[in-house]
């Protein structure tokens, strides 16, 4: 029973620590009385919990402010450079990896172009671990500052661990468009580092950047479609990105919008990215330039689409099956808002976007559509790495502030803590 007590104070202390930290990261800079009136805590307790988190170094004092008739009241943050975070992007031509303070303020970038051979598993691997020891070094900290590695892959991510596991150890990928069959992302990377890993569908991890800094922000209830490429969704549900029985929700990109319709890169037909993704749409377009990106080729598109009857038509049918796919997200899902993100999305919309809000309308339900604003992204396209930055830093907030194990830092033997095999931690934190 001494046991027992004892793990329920800690954990209660865990917690308030984790109410604490998270409020004053979105909320900061906030005074100790604010912090009481918003948490819930008792005066004694903020003392308590909020002198433990300025001796770890998590939070400093940010200014002051006068009070009536009072002393000045101390504001609080959380402490931007008490650790860092890095955010990996494998896109469709490109590694991007940046390296962030905790206020996601970037402090070093690494752009890898990925070559011909596309996104060979090793190559793709390699870019990913040269990423981060670039950006280590670049920004001039010690790894065993980071307290992890966030990376959004395309595709789906599956978690398979095993018993001792570090964190990410068994993420398994299947990217059906990008011939990735089972990759264990998860082991090829632990080979290279030991870093805490965090590995997401980048939909998902851009739909987690949306919804902490961007246009999901003060609603629990939003679908962020990302087009780039191809297509995919972040289904958020009361708060909760939404992945289904093995994290495969959220495939809007391959939902059928045309029976017997064009051939996608999934090996299906007449699915919504076969119409709206970048590729799909440069693929169709006889003016496409050759030689260049996708961004260039599809920039081209636009511009042309004033005097090219031909560009102007394939970029109507697009607003035309993107509306009628956002009209299945509203009768499907009932969200408050869709927020058109990734960077096609973002070049895109402007243009097609009262289209796309027009066909949604015709095509939804009159009642839940009437509920439901179509918006674009506001976060540009870095939105990836950042939000998958946010994977470490979110499990940083809800643990309170415990730092990841990592393998270096567990040589020093600075993280054992009273609470048992280290492994034991890990396991219970990656779940
Ligand atoms: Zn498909």
């Amino acid at each position: 029973m001494a046991e027992r007590g004892k793990r329920t104070v800690r954990d209660l202390r865990r917690g308030n620590r984790a109410s604490l930290l998270r409020h004053l990261y979105f909320e900061g800079p906030l005074s100790r009385q604010e912090l009481g009136r918003d948490t819930g805590l008792s005066a004694g307790s903020i003392s308590n919990v909020v002198g433990e988190l300025i001796a770890d170094g998590m939070v400093e004092e940010a200014g002051a402010v006068e009070s009536d008739g009072g002393r000045p009241r101390i504001l609080l943050q959380v402490a931007p450079g008490y650790g860092y975070v890095v955010g990996v992007d494998v896109g469709e031509t490109r590694v991007r990896v940046e390296l962030f303070d905790l206020a996601l303020t970037e402090r070093a970038a690494a752009d890898l172009p990925l070559s011909d051979s596309g996104h060979d598993v090793d190559h793709v691997v390699r870019l990913v671990l040269d990423g981060i020891d670039t950006v280590v070094r670049e920004a001039g900290i010690d790894e065993r500052e980071v307290l992890g590695v966030g990376i959004g892959v395309p595709g789906i991510v599956a978690q398979h661990d095993a018993p001792g596991d570090l964190p990410g150890d068994g993420v398994i990928v299947h990217g059906q468009t990008i011939g990735w069959d089972a990759v264990p992302m998860g082991r090829l990377l632990r080979a290279g580092t030991a870093l805490p890993l965090f590995i997401d569908n980048g939909a998902k991890t851009l739909g987690q950047a949306e919804m902490w800094f961007g246009a999901g922000r003060g609603s629990d209830n939003v679908v962020i479609a990302l087009i780039g490429s191809g297509v995919g969704a972040c289904v958020v549900t009361d708060g909760k990105p939404y992945h289904g029985a093995s994290s495969s929700a959220g495939e809007w990109g391959h939902t059928t919008l045309r029976v017997g319709g064009r051939t996608c890169r999934c090996g299906s037909r007449g699915c919504l990215e076969a119409y709206v993704g970048a590729e799909a749409l440069l693929g169709r377009w006889p003016g496409a330039p050759k030689g260049v990106s996708e961004e260039t080729a599809l920039a081209e598109l636009l511009a042309a689409a004033d005097r090219d009857p031909e560009a102007d038509a394939l970029l109507a049918e697009a607003a035309e099956y993107l509306g009628a796919g956002i009209a299945d997200l509203i009768n499907l899902f009932n969200p408050h808002r869709i927020v058109i993100g990734g960077w096609a999305g973002l070049m895109l919309g402007p243009r097609i976007l009262p289209t796309v809000r027009e066909v949604a309308v015709a095509y939804a339900l009159h009642h839940p559509c009437v509920q439901t604003s179509i918006e674009l992204g506001r976060l540009g396209t870095d939105a990836v790495t950042v939000g998958a930055a946010t994977l470490p830093l979110a499990r940083f907030l809800d643990t309170g502030g415990e730092r990841p194990v990592s393998l270096p830092a567990q040589a020093d033997g600075e993280q054992q803590t009273e609470s048992g095999p280290l492994r034991n931690r890990i396991a219970r934190a990656v779940r």
